[in-house]
């Protein structure tokens, strides 16, 4: 089976885009915004924010683009988020990761408040989740798991081996597997024997950040296998070619997390909207 991201965020903005016009209405007008802070001039990372604020405008969403030079330091970026997180027309804020060297990525991320943490980013929405808690959930992994219920993945008491531990991605993928009742194991760059481990999972999480390093001989038949890695020529972190016959389940590359990503970003924004105009 192919967990069709791509086809699953489609549907989702058709339902988005309802509650946009349920808020507009509730609201005497109002739309959702999202404003995205891009800092310096890394071009995929442009385009990653430029492909945000077009799935807003997809929904009928507003987003607010704020644009700051490489030389930022974390003092100003910090005053920026103070000025959004006061701005009452702002809903969500998101900061495109990774920043600037210069910059502390972790004080700007925690600075951002809870109830426009869109993005999920944040020390204490990832605590609150942890605890199952509500709190918008990290982008990347939120919409993974919206992708495997969404097919009805059988989650409980599988073995999920998730690999890489980054705060946007490996550890709140753990930490989400667990709360659906998974037995998570969390490979990084220090793991010794990564195949055997590999090989005995249920459910694969490739977030490594390194083309088709997960190799198909790692994976065991009918496993479940995601992929959250892009890399140019089309391939994400695992060797999915090698895998997609005897996976149960797999999610292509590109058209499966990638989507799940941004759909994720813009469902927590109009939630966010939803709870600020009491609105759903
Ligand atoms: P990252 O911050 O670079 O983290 C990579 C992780 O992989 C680290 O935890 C690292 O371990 C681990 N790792 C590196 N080499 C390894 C090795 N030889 N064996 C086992 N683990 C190893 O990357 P990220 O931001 O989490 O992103 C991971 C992937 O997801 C990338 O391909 C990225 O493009 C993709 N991504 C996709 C989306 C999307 O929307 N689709 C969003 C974000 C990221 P250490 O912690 O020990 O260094």
């Amino acid at each position: 089976m192919i967990l069709d991201g791509k086809k699953l965020a489609g549907d989702i903005e058709t339902e988005l885009s309802r509650r946009v016009a349920a808020i507009k209405e509730k609201s005497g007008g109002k739309t959702p915004i999202l404003a995205t802070i891009l800092v310096g001039d890394d071009p995929a990372s442009a385009t990653y924010v430029r492909m945000k604020q077009n799935a807003c405008r997809r929904v009928g969403m507003g987003s607010d683009a704020v644009e700051l030079d490489k030389d930022t330091t974390t003092e100003q970026l910090l005053a920026v988020i103070d000025q959004l997180n006061r701005n009452e027309e702002v809903h969500g804020i998101l900061l495109q990761h990774p920043v600037p060297a210069q910059i502390d990525e972790r004080e700007c991320f925690d600075r951002i408040a809870l109830a426009k943490d869109v993005d999920g980013v944040t020390c204490l929405g990832f605590g609150r989740m942890a605890m199952g808690e509500r709190a918008f959930g990290s982008a990347t992994p939120a919409g993974i798991m919206t992708l495997l219920r969404h097919y009805e993945i059988p989650l409980s008491g599988k073995h999920a081996v998730v690999v890489g531990r980054s705060p946007i991605l490996g550890k709140p993928m753990a930490q989400m597997l667990l709360n659906a009742d998974c037995t998570v194991t969390i490979c990084h760059s220090r793991t010794r024997g990564l195949p055997d481990l590999i090989r005995q999972a249920d459910v694969v999480v490739g977030a490594v950040g390194r083309p088709e390093f997960i190799k198909g001989e790692w994976i065991k038949d009918g496993a479940v296998v995601v992929d959250a890695g892009y890399h140019p020529g089309g391939v994400g972190d695992i060797e999915l070619s090698a895998v997609s016959e005897r996976a149960s389940a797999w999610t292509p590359v590109p058209g499966g997390v990638g989507p799940m990503t941004i759909s994720t970003l813009i469902t927590q924004t109009v939630e966010a909207a939803e709870a600020y105009y009491g609105v759903g």
